[in-house]
């Protein structure tokens, strides 16, 4: 069984945790280390036997409390080369990662957490580069996570229909942003290739690449301005209606993640 909760998902801050047993590690630390602890507390974690923390890409909502988190616990941080030297030049994070716990871990490679395998593959964003993480186990078990997607890759297809578990952003709305307040120059960044998805898009991903033995979606890093989670959610129901594909729900569910509140344990099947 492997334990799951989103501590955090969006541009408040993103924070994914992971257990099995004894071993635990992170997926970002975007949220305050206060607001970290305070939840481990509340959920009864222990900080201690939490081994790694694994960052997507150098934006401040992924990366803000690494550096603090590292320093005080002693773990490693594991990302790409350019996603490090990002987050040395990003002045929003004050608390920089130590030497010691600079770990590099490139695309394509592989590190094990205990019983968790964590292979790094590319998800294109404009920052310095951007992560996602394939988690499986020994006994089976795959989950992929992919966060601030500016569009789907042929490499990102093959984690996503290997994945039993689902992890994928729905950032905005379509029409909510057009019609939005944000400035016309950020409109255009979040919409191109390197931004973020909509709604739809995510849709059609999951409608062309989900496979049948995908038995949860969760769609993240929802805009708090451009989204609503009851629309990412019907964006993606009525693409499978529309494609005749409404059987796919009856074994695999689906939600969207909260963007500042933490949600409960999943406890996941291996
Ligand atoms: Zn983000
Ligand atoms: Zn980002």
């Amino acid at each position: 069984m492997v334990e799951f909760i989103s501590f955090g998902s969006g541009s408040s801050g993103n924070c994914y945790y992971f257990r099995k047993g004894d071993d635990s590690f992170v997926i970002d630390m975007g949220i305050g280390i206060r607001r970290f602890k305070n939840y481990c507390r509340m959920y009864g974690i222990s900080l201690s036997k939490i081994q790694a923390v694994f960052l997507t890409h150098d934006h401040t909502d992924h990366s803000l409390a690494a550096g603090a988190f590292s320093q005080e616990l002693g773990v490693p941080v594991y990302t790409s080369d350019l996603v490090h030297k990002g987050i040395v030049r990003n002045y929003h994070v004050r608390k920089k990662i130590k030497p010691e716990h600079t770990k590099v871990l490139e695309q394509g490679g592989s590190i094990r957490v205990g019983d968790f395998t964590i292979t790094s593959f590319n998800v294109p964003h404009d920052s310095a580069q951007n992560n996602g993480y394939f988690i499986s186990t020994s006994c089976g078990f795959n989950f992929c996570l992919c966060t601030d997607v500016g569009h789907v890759t042929t490499e990102m297809e093959t984690f996503i229909q290997r994945a039993q578990y689902l992890v994928i952003e729905a950032n905005y709305d379509l029409a909510m942003l057009l019609t939005g307040s944000y400035p016309g120059f950020l409109k255009t960044r979040i919409m191109g290739p390197n931004g973020h998805l909509c709604n739809d898009e995510t849709a059609q991903a999951l409608l062309n690449f989900a496979s049948d033995y995908c038995k949860k979606v969760w769609l993240c890093h929802l805009s708090e301005e451009n989204n609503r989670p009851q629309h990412a959610l019907d964006a993606v129901l009525h693409a499978f209606r529309k494609a005749g594909r409404e059987d796919f729900f009856q074994n695999c569910t689906l939600e969207a993640l909260p963007r500042t509140e933490p949600t409960n344990f999943f406890s996941l099947a291996e």
